[in-house]
């Protein structure tokens, strides 16, 4: 416990500020995102269940989101809405959401990170790193197939189940379904 600026510093990380008291005392620290993403746009976006997938606003209905997903290796791609009608741009390449999701995919996780988990050869970019536009040139230009949409239901339910976390407390009680707690955990 020290002071500065006249506050109250609980706790410092290699000087980058303080973590709420609630965060010092969970098992694991929340990792902040690679870049600041805008919610509004793709609300949900994962790497989980060998895909990069989340849920990506329409562009025209506010009331609509569409979930979209790439499949780790083949780059299958598959976008339907919430109510598992078929994106009517997601037929033969990537649709505007999928290359949406990739662009805040590298926000949010990192390019190298998203490229690495997609098994995405980015070859010699050593200089500059891979960013989403090489990233969504390189998996089209292998012709990736059209893949079901049988992820869109659970990838759906795990984003409401999140948003259902925003209206928490914050607590230091262990939230189950939290996939970022550490494997050390015992699994019941
Ligand atoms: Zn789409």
């Amino acid at each position: 416990m020290f002071r500065r600026n006249g506050e109250n510093i609980p706790f410092d990380v290699h000087g980058r500020g303080t973590l709420p008291v609630w965060e010092q005392s969970s098992t694991a620290r929340v990792v902040p995102p690679a870049r600041p993403r805008k919610l509004a746009k793709v609300p949900f976006v994962e790497l989980a269940d060998g895909r990069l997938q989340g849920v990506v606003s329409s562009g025209s209905d506010a009331g609509r989101v569409y979930v979209s997903s790439i499949a780790t290796g083949t780059y299958a791609f598959a976008c339907s809405t919430n109510n598992n009608r078929p994106c009517g741009g997601a037929r033969g390449s990537f649709c505007n959401h999928i290359r949406a999701l990739v662009g805040e995919a590298v926000l949010q996780y990192g390019a190298e990170r998203v490229a690495r988990y997609l098994k995405a050869d980015t070859g010699d970019t050593s200089a500059t790193g891979p960013d989403a536009h090489t990233l969504v040139a390189l998996m089209t230009a292998t012709r990736p197939e059209q893949g079901d949409t049988s992820a869109a239901a659970p990838v759906f339910s795990r984003f409401l189940r999140h948003l259902a976390y925003l209206e928490l407390e914050p607590t230091t009680a262990p939230l189950p379904e939290m996939q970022w707690f550490p494997p050390t955990r015992t699994v019941a």
